[in-house]
């Protein structure tokens, strides 16, 4: 089933006008695995914000269909209610609010959207336990305010854990390796790995190929000047890694 159809999409920065995205196709479907690669400034975080429906951007042409809904239509919450979850290259920090506290009005919020029950806070914290097991976090982070004082590592695996309460259907992840040391990035990766159903998809925006020897992509896209311009397996990222971005621009 496709779970993400984006065609020709195109999209300005919202005050300037200046074009980002020029013309981006890209299907997903769900249980697969994608990462975007490509050189700084080449639209990697704006093809991620502009799905989102980040405020600074604005879609010119094309179309995007989540889940057979026309995303385009929808606020940034209601995306998120639809199942679609960004990480941020720089999470959050949110004093005076506790992780638990912040997950739950999450967990909640999309529950009451879909007309389930809201949790207590102890159903809550039943239903978290696993979860916290998975992204491997000790419980005193629940007592903590959101991000703040969190190590890098301990920030990643914090969205990693939003993303599991969420239960989102698809994950967009805009460089999750930026900042970790090998340990932090194969806690995260395993985190993430352990998400992975066969109905839910990941899609990886990286750098470095380093983060694909952890989490295996079966797409790889190399993303210049807002436009994806080449698509292959895992050896594609490979190849990139050995031959640099200049071979592909070139082609
Ligand atoms: P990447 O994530 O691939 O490094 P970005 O999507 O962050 O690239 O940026 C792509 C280009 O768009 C860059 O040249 C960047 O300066 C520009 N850009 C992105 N967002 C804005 C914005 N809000 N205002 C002005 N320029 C922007
Ligand atoms: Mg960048
Ligand atoms: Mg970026």
């Amino acid at each position: 089933r496709v779970l993400l159809e984006v065609k020709d999409l195109r999209a300005v920065v919202a005050e300037s006008r200046q074009e980002i995205l020029r013309g981006v196709n890209l299907t997903i479907n769900e249980g697969e695995v994608h990462a975007i690669m490509g050189k700084n400034g080449s639209g990697k975080s704006t093809f991620s914000k502009v799905l989102v429906g980040h405020p600074d951007y604005e879609v010119t042409e094309g179309t995007v269909v989540f889940k057979g809904e026309n995303l385009l239509e929808l606020k940034p919450e209601e995306r998120s209610h639809a199942g679609l979850f960004m990480s941020f290259q720089t999470p959050v920090e949110i004093p005076g609010v506790s992780n638990m506290d912040f997950l739950l009005m999450a967990a909640n919020a999309k529950r009451k959207k879909h007309g389930q029950p809201e949790l207590s806070p102890l159903e809550f914290f039943g239903y978290l336990s696993p979860k916290l097991q998975a992204v491997n976090m000790d419980s005193k982070f629940l007592n903590r305010n959101v991000n703040e004082g969190f190590s890098g590592g301990e920030k990643k695996r914090n969205e990693i854990l939003q993303l599991a309460v969420l239960e989102a259907e698809l994950a967009i992840l805009d460089e999750i390796d930026s900042g970790l040391d090998v340990d932090a990035l194969q806690d995260v990766a395993k985190a993430v790995n352990m998400l992975l159903t066969p109905h839910n998809s990941i899609l990886m925006i990286t750098h470095y190929q380093r983060l694909l020897d952890y989490i295996k992509p079966n797409y790889v896209h190399i993303m210049e000047d807002g436009n994806i311009i080449k698509t292959g397996d895992s050896s594609l990222a490979k190849l990139l890694e050995k031959e640099g971005y200049k071979g592909f621009s070139e082609q």
